[in-house]
């Protein structure tokens, strides 16, 4: 008999949006829209495309294992070092190469609930204590609680601003009041994957902070609203130090070439960015007004989804839609049995899908 570890027994596959060709051959639909991954509707930089145009020319050769050229911009786009960056294939890995480094079964790892799925999942893994710790009622981190959940043994505390599934995020004041009664030998995780579309006034820039804290360690992606999801590019800031410790957990061509092309050049191009965010604003306020006619309460989100509360099975209204061609996600998996997570669509998407729902409600 195998000895799989014991750990992965109580552990199921991720469970991804259902993809768009399944649901079509299983309802036989001609359009199905999926709103259920925060995937960017615009797609990506037309620079982004340009760039794999020649990039496919060389399949055949291995990617430069450290990213120099994407690692160039990418540092000064940000305003750190280069050695102040570690890349992954998608920020799910820089998750991994986080708990691969840290966690093992002596320690444990605080985090809130519900939160991002992958930091229990990797923890789990190495046989590290989960400590999760409640949402306060408005969705944000019960900041408090969580540095009272932190002891010895405590190697990694994560922080997800915003938060998926909730789509709040932690005021400036509240993160760095946290961040100062962090233990040293704690490290601070932050993830930042939404980051792109906070518009919040008392959102924080977390990257000054690097300095005053040396256990702080931001992480972001290309797979929102850069709109590069499939090509797998994320990345971890930190500490020159802090990253040189963790990189022999990493992978030696983690990224691939077509994702170092395509994430360099739609770094590149800003304004597409900017366009994708006023969009995507347009499109919440499409969804909170619809709330407010129905009289549905929503958390007032700084992402590209929105948390809604339908008061009614979740599982069930994914199905109905699911038949009538709409994608979402149920927030019965993600620790919220009775809302739906819906990504912000196009607006034509948006009005199509409210549409729809409303005909159900
Ligand atoms: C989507 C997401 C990620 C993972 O992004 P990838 O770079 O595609 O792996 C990480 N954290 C949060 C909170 C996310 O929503």
């Amino acid at each position: 008999m195998l000895q799989i570890k014991e750990q992965l027994k109580q552990l199921t596959p991720y469970q991804p949006g259902k993809p768009i060709e399944e649901v079509k051959k299983e309802f036989n639909l001609d359009r199905v829209i999926k709103l259920a991954s925060n995937e960017n509707p615009y797609g990506c930089s037309e620079a982004a495309k340009e760039a794999l145009q020649t990039e496919v020319q060389q399949m055949a050769l291995y990617p430069d294992g450290y990213s120099a050229a994407l690692r160039t911009k990418l540092a000064s786009h940000l305003g750190v070092n280069e050695t102040n960056i570690i890349l992954g294939n998608g920020t799910d890995e820089v998750i991994q190469i986080i708990s691969r480094s840290l966690l093992d079964p002596a320690s444990n790892t605080v985090m809130a609930n519900p939160t991002f799925s992958q930091y229990k999942h990797n923890a789990v893994i190495e046989g590290a204590e989960v400590r999760e710790v409640g949402l306060l009622e408005n969705g944000c981190h019960d900041l408090d609680a969580m540095l009272e959940a932190i002891d010895e043994q405590t190697k990694v505390v994560w922080v997800c601003s915003p938060n998926n599934p909730t789509g709040t995020y932690e005021s400036g004041r509240n993160l760095i009041r946290f961040l100062e009664k962090v233990p040293e030998h704690v490290l601070a995780v932050v993830d930042e994957a939404y980051y792109e579309y906070v518009t919040a006034e008392d959102y924080p820039e977390t990257i000054p902070l690097l300095e005053r804290f040396p256990n702080l360690m931001i992480l972001r992606t290309f797979s929102k609203a850069y709109g590069l999801a499939s090509l797998r590019v994320g990345y971890g800031i930190a500490s020159e130090q802090l990253i040189q410790a963790i990189e022999p957990a990493r992978q030696p061509f983690n990224t691939n070439r077509l994702g170092q092309a395509a994430a360099l050049a739609a770094l590149g191009d800003q304004a597409f960015i900017d366009d994708c965010v006023r969009k995507n604003n347009e499109g919440l306020k499409q969804y909170y007004d619809f709330c407010d006619e129905q009289g549905l309460t929503y958390y007032p989100s700084q992402t590209n989804f929105v948390l809604i509360d339908f008061k009614r099975d979740a599982d069930e209204l994914f199905l109905e839609l699911l038949k009538k061609g709409y994608i979402v996600r149920s927030g019965n998996a993600l620790g919220f049995p009775t809302f739906l997570r819906i990504s912000v669509g196009t607006k034509e998407q948006n009005e199509g899908f409210l549409k729809t729902l409303a005909g159900m409600l």
